[in-house]
């Protein structure tokens, strides 16, 4: 049996460009010490760049406003991006925001949350807004999500969010976050989890700091690629912020 593992010509080429790209463009922006603003600056033309070469978001299908280019496109791009920290940044395919539109978009398909498209997932894929995923716990195992304890309780129409997150990558500098809280402690822990989007600006969102990492161990507050401590405290969302059913 024969396999074949040839790359379409045409997508070759622009696997091509996005070599030249990283190597020329993106990679050097390494090199400086910049401030949120300054990486900005620097981020928004190569992203009009990509838009315009028809590859940015890549990681979504088409009908939710991504290219739609599948797993294996994906993944070669990917082996090109991952090389500088920018890279998927400027193509419109980074960590966490790229997992969380995933999250939002699975959410709108299951429960009809039409709404969600408008509000949250097509600002992320424009770029216009960030997000963080607000899941690790200091005080727990991290690497088993069955003993988180930050809690969201109902109260009226609203949620009521109290916990003690960190390693919340670019929450320093998220306009939302979603976070992960236990809705029902009585059933199964697979069960008993819940997503909600919580904007940063929300009463109670406390974000502490930003935590050393073994690549970043003096970081400066509030950069790309950071990870925040962050303490909910009695936060307050709509009814509706609830991703997806209950659970
Ligand atoms: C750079 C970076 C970015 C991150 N970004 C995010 C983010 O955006 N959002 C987010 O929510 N989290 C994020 N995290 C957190 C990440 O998900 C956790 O670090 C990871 O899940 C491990 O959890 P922990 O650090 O609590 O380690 P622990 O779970 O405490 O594990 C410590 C050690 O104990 C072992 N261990 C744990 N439980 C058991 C067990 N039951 N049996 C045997 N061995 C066990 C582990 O294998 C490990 O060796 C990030 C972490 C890093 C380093």
């Amino acid at each position: 049996m024969a396999w074949d593992f040839e790359t379409e010509p045409e997508f070759e080429k622009q696997l091509a460009w996005m070599r030249e790209f990283v190597q020329e463009e993106i990679t050097p922006i390494e090199t400086l010490d910049l401030s949120h603003d300054q990486a900005l600056a620097f981020i928004k033309p190569m992203q009009r760049e990509v838009q315009e070469r028809g590859l940015w978001a890549a990681h979504l299908p088409t009908d939710l406003g991504g290219m739609g280019f599948g797993q294996v496109r994906l993944g070669l791009m990917h082996e090109i991006l991952g090389k500088t920290p920018y890279g998927p940044v400027v193509f419109g395919n980074n960590a966490p925001d790229s997992g969380n539109a995933e999250l939002l978009a699975a959410g709108m398909e299951m429960t009809g949350q039409e709404y969600i498209r408008e509000r949250w997932l097509q600002p992320l894929l424009d770029g216009t807004i960030r997000s963080g995923f607000s899941m690790t716990e200091p005080e727990t195992a991290g690497s088993d999500p069955r003993l988180l304890k930050t809690r969201a309780t109902k109260d009226g129409d609203e949620w009521v969010l109290n916990g003690h997150k960190w390693y919340t990558t670019n929450g320093s500098v998220a306009d939302i976050l979603v976070v992960m809280a236990v809705t029902n402690p009585d059933v199964h822990p697979y069960q008993g989890s819940s997503m909600f989007v919580v904007p940063v600006d929300s009463p109670g969102v406390d974000i502490v700091r930003d935590v050393g990492s073994m690549d970043d161990p003096d970081n400066h507050y509030g950069r790309f690629g950071n990870h925040a401590e962050i303490r909910y405290v009695d936060v307050r969302v709509p009814g509706e912020n609830l991703i997806g059913p209950e659970g």
